[in-house]
């Protein structure tokens, strides 16, 4: 339940959006728990069953005085932040309504093409944003060590990246393959873009050297594993990275929104906000 304290106390007021997702739902029940912040407003898209009603009932459990609202305009309006793990299309809107708000937009929807980059740039001349594929303190310690690997190690030790999840995922590889990718291709010093190798099938001729591959698993529950394999002459190094919970994503988004509160305009990763630099 929203409790009085938390209003008075000015805690930054955040509006999560896709309010009945996965990720969504995490939020909403930390955001309910939370002495850093509190919730103000639960976004989801026009239509949607939950328009309307309470959100903690509509969670399943007892009334917290937030309806689920799908009037984004109103509901920015009145945030300090803006936590956002929806769609590419979902997030590109949101973007200009929480720049519109100067509020701090965190966000961790994966599957973002180079147009929608394009407008998240633009909003973020008025406000800050966050966007991480991967909000996890692990997977951006793995994304330093990955760089400095493949910077040590020649061309002669081939790069793959391997990812599972769970069977709803609609993106592949994941965002947080594609960061790994980046990481590696960096240490080379090169783009990844040059050195990328999608999913491989049929007659594909013998691998490329320098080339960074990806391969993609999906199943049941997986919340989220990522290997970086290094394979040598007669040996290989694998920097493994297993999420069991995603509560682990929302905090780390949670920390996101706070950190973001006295930044000005501009772009930031989680790097930034874990001050790994
Ligand atoms: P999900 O369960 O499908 O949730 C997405 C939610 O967004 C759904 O409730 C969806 O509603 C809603 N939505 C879509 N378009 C919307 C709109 N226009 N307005 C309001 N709500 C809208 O997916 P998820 O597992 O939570 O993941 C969401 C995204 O976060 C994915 O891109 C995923 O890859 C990413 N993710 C990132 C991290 C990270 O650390 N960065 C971690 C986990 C997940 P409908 O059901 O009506 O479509």
């Amino acid at each position: 339940m929203i409790d009085s304290q938390q209003v008075e106390s000015g805690l930054p007021g955040i509006v999560v959006t896709g309010a009945s997702g996965r990720m969504g739902q995490m939020l909403i029940r930390l955001l309910l728990e939370s002495d850093q912040a509190r919730l103000v407003g639960a976004l989801e898209r026009p239509g949607h069953d939950w328009v309307g009603r309470d959100i903690g009932e509509a969670m399943g459990g007892a009334a917290v005085g937030v309806t689920v609202s799908d009037d984004a305009v109103t509901e920015i309006a009145r945030a300090q932040a803006v936590i956002d793990f929806t769609s590419p299309a979902a997030t590109v809107a949101f973007a200009e309504l929480t720049a519109q708000a100067r509020a701090v937009h965190v966000i961790g929807t994966t599957g973002l093409e180079e147009s929608d980059l394009a407008h998240l740039k633009a909003a973020a001349r008025h406000a800050p944003i966050i966007r991480a594929g991967n909000m996890s303190l692990g997977v951006n310690l793995l994304l330093g060590l990955t760089r400095k690997v493949a910077a040590a190690l020649g061309e002669d030790w081939d790069i793959e990246v391997v990812e599972a999840h769970h069977r709803h995922k609609v993106d592949a590889p994941s965002g947080t393959a594609l960061m790994l990718g980046e990481a590696a291709a960096e240490g080379r010093g090169a783009r990844l873009a040059d050195l990328r190798v999608p999913a491989r099938e049929g007659i594909t001729g013998v691998r490329e050297t320098g080339s960074i591959g990806f391969s993609a698993i999906r199943g049941g529950d997986v919340v989220g594993e990522h290997d970086v394999i290094f394979a040598g002459a007669g040996e290989r190094i694998v920097l493994r990275h297993l999420a069991t919970d995603r509560a682990l994503f929302a905090r780390g988004a949670i920390r996101a929104a706070l950190w973001g509160q006295d930044k000005g305009p501009g772009e930031y990763d989680m790097a930034d906000v874990l001050g790994l630099g």
